[in-house]
C-alpha cells in the first residue's frame, strides 16, 4: 500500500542517485540522495552498499522520521541520521543528497569553505559555501551520523539554508539539498563545478579575490526571489 503511495517519491530518489553516479561524483556506493513526504512523515533512501547499476525503485528504503524501516527488505544508507536531521531542521527541504566528490571533498578535507570567485557559484549559492567545524572524539564514538546532521546545523546557524543548499563538512565531503531530491542532486553536481573551479582560480591567482556584491546578488537573485527573471516563467513550455 505505501509502495503504492509513495511511487512517484521512490522514483525521484532513484532518479536523483543515479544522477549522482551519472555525473561522476560518486565512486562505488560512496553517495547517497534521499527525498521526504512531509504528508506522510516519510523518507525514501538509498539502501546501504548497493551498487547503483542494481539499484531500481523498489530497493528503496523508506523509513518513518524516527529512522525505524516502514518499507524495505534492505538496510538503509548509514548516513540515515544525517539526513533526517537535516528533514527536521531544515523544514521547507524535500530531497538531501551526500557523495564524495573529488574537489568538494578537497575543499572539505583542507577545512576551507568555497569562496564565491564567481557568476556559476554566485548563481546557485548566495554566498561562500560553508564547512562545519571538525567533529570531537565524542561526536565520532557514539551517534556519529546524527552528530554529522548537528555539526551541519551548527554551521548554518546564522545562514539561510534555502540560498545556500550545501555544507562541507570537515574531513568528509559535502551535503546538499533542495525543494526535492532532483534539485538536492543538481546542487551536489554544481558544488562540484563550482569546487573545481576556485580550486583553478586560485591555483591560476592565489590572490583572487571573491566576487563583488553587486554581481553576486545580481546573478543570485535573478534566479531565486520574487524578482527572478531568469529562465521561462511557470507553465510555459
Ligand atoms: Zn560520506
Amino acid at each position: 500500500m505505501i509502495k503504492t503511495m509513495l511511487q512517484r517519491l521512490r522514483e525521484e530518489v532513484l532518479e536523483a542517485n543515479l544522477e549522482l553516479t551519472r555525473r561522476g561524483l560518486v565512486l562505488y556506493t560512496f553517495g547517497n540522495a534521499s527525498g521526504i513526504s512531509r504528508e506522510k512523515g516519510l523518507i525514501v533512501i538509498k539502501p546501504s552498499g548497493i551498487p547503483y547499476e542494481n539499484l531500481g525503485p523498489e530497493h528503496l528504503v523508506v523509513t518513518d522520521l524516527g529512522g525505524k524501516v516502514v518499507e524495505g527488505e534492505l538496510r538503509p544508507s548509514s548516513d540515515l541520521p544525517t539526513h533526517l536531521f537535516l528533514y527536521e531542521a531544515f523544514p521547507e527541504i524535500g530531497g538531501v543528497a551526500h557523495t564524495h566528490s573529488e574537489y568538494a571533498t578537497a575543499w572539505a578535507q583542507a577545512r576551507q569553505p568555497i569562496p564565491c570567485l564567481g557568476t556559476t557559484h554566485a548563481d546557485s549559492f548566495h554566498g561562500p559555501v560553508p564547512v562545519t567545524a571538525a567533529m570531537t572524539e565524542q561526536d565520532i564514538a557514539c551517534s556519529y551520523e546524527e552528530n554529522t546532521g548537528r555539526a551541519i546545523v551548527r554551521a548554518m546557524e546564522h545562514l539561510d539554508y534555502k540560498a545556500v543548499p550545501a555544507i562541507l563538512v570537515a574531513n568528509h565531503g559535502p551535503f546538499t539539498w533542495g525543494p526535492d531530491p532532483g534539485m538536492a542532486a543538481h546542487h551536489a553536481v554544481i558544488l562540484e563545478a563550482v569546487a573545481r573551479t576556485a580550486y583553478l582560480t586560485i591555483t591560476i591567482n592565489p590572490a583572487a579575490q571573491p566576487i563583488g556584491s553587486a554581481l553576486h546578488d545580481k546573478h543570485y537573485l535573478r534566479k531565486h526571489g520574487s524578482n527572478a527573471y531568469y529562465g521561462q516563467k511557470k507553465g510555459k513550455k
